[in-house]
């Protein structure tokens, strides 16, 4: 059987070796005769499943202390509500900075609960889309906090430069580059990231939130979104998805197995290097965005005849690679590249794209 690799922005691709082993214990999960899924949250077995996971996650990321880990339902999309319910306090206002189309949606979002003021750093550099660097974002100093999402799923946009804005709350949507290089944790107030790229299944979404910024959510704010009510419960207020804890717990060892995140780092820049070093030296490829601003997670990419697109999707797909269509938002190609693809996958599609446009430049 032809070897797949899958490019999907997410729910994507996770390490096979996670999934034999979810297999091989699947109907018997540590000889209880019965899978993970089917026992109580409460139980003695599942709470060592719960812990481990967030001890795991608390090494591989070096989560200070005074970091709560919560374990949420919702996706990102419920954080785009629950981060100014938990931290707008009294404030009508809070710093949101645009720079692609998960910034823009959390804007939107937070509208319900305040006056955001955005902050366009979309930019152009040499031609090619690029974001303005920190020390130009003009924050405001009325706003409860200040947001942003370093990696653009959709837009192939990142911010990689660390916020250094004093006392200001930042918080972040990391959806989907957490785990996939080295954080300063201690820089954030809050971070938040769907589980479906670089953590685990769909269904479970990660917050990281600094403890002193607990216990402040609206009165209006949903329990199951108030941090201080998930906090105390140990983020079991109501049953969590408790497969994709386990799912994501398993995950979290693979990563230490293969050394952790920053060696995590060094192949994921590898595999980057590797697909935008094919993009840019073949002219039948393109992609538009300034080279500091790349994303290493994803990576959109233009054929110079769009008309050949139909016929690269057919093609790479009956070679194993799956998933390449781009965005509907913005057409041609992107491949997702998260912790899970290996640098052989990689290999595979720049092999693969140079053959196409040999055949077809
Ligand atoms: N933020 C980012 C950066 C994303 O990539 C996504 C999903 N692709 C979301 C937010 C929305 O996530 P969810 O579907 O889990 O709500």
């Amino acid at each position: 059987m032809t070897q797949i690799y899958n490019f999907s922005s997410g729910p994507a691709m996770l390490p096979v070796e996670v999934l034999r082993r979810a297999e091989q214990e699947l109907t018997n999960w540590h000889g209880l005769g019965t899978s993970v899924m089917e026992i109580s949250h409460r139980s003695k077995e599942f709470l060592k499943v719960a812990e481990e996971a967030e001890q795991d996650l608390r090494d591989l990321l070096k989560i200070p202390a005074n970091y709560k880990v919560l374990f949420c339902h919702g996706g990102a999309r419920a954080q785009f509500a629950a981060v100014p319910g938990n931290l707008l306090g009294e404030a009508t206002t809070a710093d949101y900075v645009d720079g692609g189309y998960w910034a823009h949606s959390a804007i939107k979002e937070a509208e319900k609960y305040c006056t955001p003021r955005t902050l366009d750093v979309k930019t152009t550099r040499d031609g090619k889309r690029a974001i303005l660097p920190m020390s130009q974002w003009d924050l405001s100093s009325d706003a409860a906090y200040v947001h942003y999402c370093p990696n653009e799923t959709i837009d192939g946009i990142a911010i990689d430069e660390q916020p250094d804005f004093g006392d200001k709350i930042v918080v972040a949507d990391l959806s989907s580059t957490i785990l996939s290089r080295p954080l300063d944790i201690s820089r954030y107030g809050v971070i938040y990231a769907g589980a479906q790229k670089n953590i685990g299944p769909a269904g479970l979404t990660i917050v990281i939130v600094r403890d002193d910024l607990l216990g402040k959510a609206r009165q209006s704010v949903p329990s199951i979104l108030d941090y201080q009510v998930l906090a105390e419960n140990d983020s079991m207020f109501n049953t969590p998805p408790t497969f994709a804890w386990y799912l994501s717990g398993l995950v979290f060892k693979w990563l230490k197995e293969k050394g952790g995140v920053g060696e995590i780092d060094k192949i994921n820049q590898a595999k980057a290097d590797l697909l935008y070093g094919l993009i840019d030296q073949n002219p039948f490829y393109r992609n538009d965005v300034a080279v500091e601003n790349r994303s290493r997670m994803n990576v959109p990419f233009q054929l110079a005849d769009a008309a050949l697109d139909a016929l690269f999707l057919e093609e790479s797909f009956k070679a194993g690679l799956h998933a390449l269509k781009g965005h509907r938002v913005v057409g041609g190609m992107r491949a997702s590249i998260y912790n899970a693809m290996p640098l052989e996958g990689v290999k595979a599609l720049t092999d693969f794209m140079a053959d196409f446009a040999r055949r077809h430049g």
